[in-house]
């Protein structure tokens, strides 16, 4: 059954006419009727209402001069045949006032019904896009991603027209969470959807699929095109440098994709091109694959992996069962420092206090190769050593990633920090294990100050660019970032890297 809302007025075309006619049969009636019959009048707010209410204020409006003339008619024989001062003033009066009422009575139907109805129109369009509108991204949902690749599907059955999907995922997003928060998740989010959106044609749709991940269908694309674009939607947001509050994030997305094949079912369409994404993910990240039908293989050059490499496999903690235990060193990982830098840096900026944080690289890591299982676990289980010898019981260490350490001092200012940092750097330099003789136990360290209130992200910035220039510098040096600009503190000693 409709309901009122849904009702067309176009479907009631002959609701006026029907009116008009009731009208007209009205004052017929009441022609033979003498003027004392006036109450027969309010007869006419019944098509003046109607009228208003169905078809708003200017049609209301006529309905109601309509009715006026038509009563006026009436009154013209008594008009005629008796003299104008026969008929008593007050059935004047009250026929002006009853030609007023009606004016007015149509007039307010119509404008609240013109008003009832535009707020309806304007409801149905806001619901229709919220129904299926992703709210935070603005482009499509999941659902219409699903009615379209249905749609699409059914089309193909027709046409044969070839039909590609694309799944996009951001690569560690939860380390970037992690990193810079929701907040900035969230704009990131937002900006890669209109990457994607700006990379593709007004006919292709592109759908938040789950929290991170982005579909777009490509009616009409074969897969020579449906790999191109993947490849440039990959390649653009390497590229892109996404701003948030004043720091310039960067991330890439792996994809997969693949094109409908015949006697296909849709389901098996979706999951191969799932497998493709997946394949791109297990191939170290940033990269594309397409599925052939038969297997897996790389889109595009695939190259430039390194951001999401780094990301995915310097995070030492997570790839054992304890996500806040490194298991080489046994000391907290990476998680609980964003988590503690979070929450130290929010309670400086309500109760104040210096809070300094560094990171420790360990020069040679690099150097010894991923065989090198010993001499990698020698280095850091001494660096973490020597480390607890110089720090005091407030501070906190703990594994930033592969051949990082990262150090909080809380309540402690840029120059106090140093101390400590110089002596773990002096004692590393001079550290030698018998064992390994050509094995070197320098750091490079990157040194800097909380600012209240800051996400850990923004600091992590300047760390990371103190620890480059460090290491830039030779390496056994200590870099320090102010908020304003990176320095080495004292002289640089190059010992270690030659
Ligand atoms: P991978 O490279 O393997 O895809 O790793 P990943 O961390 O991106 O994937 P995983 O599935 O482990 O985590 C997805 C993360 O995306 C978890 C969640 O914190 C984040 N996420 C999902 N939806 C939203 C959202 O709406 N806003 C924000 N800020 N983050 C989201
Ligand atoms: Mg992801
Ligand atoms: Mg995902």
């Amino acid at each position: 059954m409709k309901s009122s809302a849904d009702i067309d007025p176009k479907d009631l075309w002959y609701l006026e006419p029907l009116l008009v006619t009731a009208v007209l049969a009205v004052t017929t009636t009441m022609w033979s009727y003498s003027v004392e019959s006036t109450v027969l009048l309010h007869l006419f707010y019944v098509p003046v209402v109607l009228t208003g209410f169905m078809f708003g204020q200017f049609r209301g409006r006529m309905m109601s001069l309509l009715c006026i003339l038509t009563a006026t008619i009436i009154f013209l024989p008594s008009l005629f045949s008796d003299s104008v001062e026969q008929i008593p003033l007050v059935t004047i009066g009250a026929f002006m006032v009853w030609a007023i009422m009606l004016v007015c009575i149509s007039t307010m139907v119509g404008i609240l019904s013109d008003g009832w109805r535009l707020a309806l129109e304007e409801l149905k369009i806001a619901h229709e896009k919220d129904v299926l509108t992703d709210g935070l991204t603005g482009v499509a949902n999941r659902r219409a991603y699903e009615y379209e690749l249905e749609r699409r599907f059914a089309q193909w059955g027709r046409t044969q027209e070839p039909l590609a999907l694309v799944l996009v995922d951001i690569d560690c997003f939860k380390s970037f969470n992690d990193r810079y928060g929701h907040q900035a998740g969230d704009a990131v989010l937002r900006a890669v959807a209109e990457s994607l959106q700006e990379s593709v044609r007004d006919v292709d749709l592109v759908a938040r699929y789950g929290g991170e991940e982005f579909a777009i269908i490509l009616p009409n694309t074969g897969i020579e095109i449906a790999r191109e674009i993947a490849e440039r939607v990959r390649s653009f947001v390497e590229s892109s440098r996404f701003s948030y509050n004043g720091l310039k994030l960067q991330l890439t997305v792996s994809a997969g994709l693949a094109e409908l094949t015949s006697g296909e079912e849709l389901s098996d369409f979706v999951q191969r091109t799932d497998a493709a994404l997946y394949f791109s993910k297990e191939s170290g990240r940033n990269c594309v694959h397409y599925h052939d039908g038969t297997d897996c293989l790389l889109a595009g050059n695939g190259v430039a992996r390194t951001l999401a490499v780094s990301l995915s496999t310097d995070k030492p903690g997570q790839e054992s069962t304890d996500a806040y235990t490194d298991e080489t060193t046994g000391l907290p990982t990476q998680k609980v420092f964003l988590e503690e830098l979070r929450r130290r840096s929010d309670e400086s900026r309500r109760y104040g206090g210096d809070l300094a944080v560094a990171i420790v690289k360990i020069d040679d890591y690099a150097e010894t190769t991923n065989e090198d299982i010993l001499p990698r676990k020698s280095l850091l289980t001494i660096i973490a050593r020597l480390a607890s010898t110089v720090l005091r019981e407030t501070d906190l260490i703990g594994r930033y990633d592969a051949s990082s350490f990262y150090i909080m001092f809380p309540a402690t200012a840029l120059q106090q920090a140093l101390v400590p940092l110089e002596r773990l750097k002096c004692n590393a330099a001079k550290y030698g294990d018998p064992k390994y003789p050509s094995l070197s136990y320098a750091v490079s360290t990157g040194l800097t100050e909380i600012e209240p209130g800051e996400i850990p992200g923004s600091a992590l910035q300047r760390l990371e660019l103190s620890i480059a220039m460090a290491t830039e510098a030779g390496g056994n040096c200590i870099s320090v970032h102010d908020g304003f600009a990176c320095e080495i503190s004292g002289q640089a000693e190059n010992s270690a890297s030659t």
